[in-house]
């Protein structure tokens, strides 16, 4: 085992034990459930959306480590960005975590997701890691279709 793989697991038990943004919204503009069954991943997803902007994220996840974990980088990443931006950010992790021909490469700000990319040597984990991303895509979408307030 190489020292980063070390850091790595470091940084994904941090999340795990200390997810940031945990919680809920009181008033969402979009709420989304995610269901991981073959791990037995839940999570509830909340967000605020306002001109555009994620103004907060809050997660309430029952699930494994990497679950968890994924969820609170992803929160912590997209919290104040533009709605474009965060659907290019959830783009850039989920190729980072299918792509099996091609290395993606993170952008300096995004390279606390770098400790995910272990998770790719264990196939059926991958799922556990993208759950969050793919409810906050749901989410991202409901957002912008509710009217606003
Ligand atoms: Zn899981």
């Amino acid at each position: 085992m190489s020292l980063s793989d070390d850091l790595y697991r470091e940084t994904i038990l941090d999340h795990y034990h200390n997810p940031r943004n945990h919680g809920a919204i009181e008033h969402p503009t979009a709420q989304v459930e995610g269901v991981n069954p073959l791990c037995g991943d839940e999570l509830t997803l909340y967000l605020s959306v306002k001109d555009g902007k994620i103004e907060d994220v809050k997660l309430t996840a029952k699930g494994c480590s990497i679950n968890t974990a994924s969820g609170s980088m992803m929160s912590e990443l997209l919290l104040g960005k533009s709605v474009d931006e965060a659907n290019e950010i959830v783009d850039l992790f989920k190729r980072m975590m299918l792509d099996k021909t091609e290395e993606v490469e993170l952008p300096e700000d995004l390279e606390d997701l770098e400790a995910l990319r272990g998770v790719k040597k264990y196939p059926v984990r991958i799922k556990c890691a993208l759950l969050p991303w793919n409810t906050m895509l749901e989410g991202l979408g409901n957002a912008l279709k509710s009217p606003a307030p």
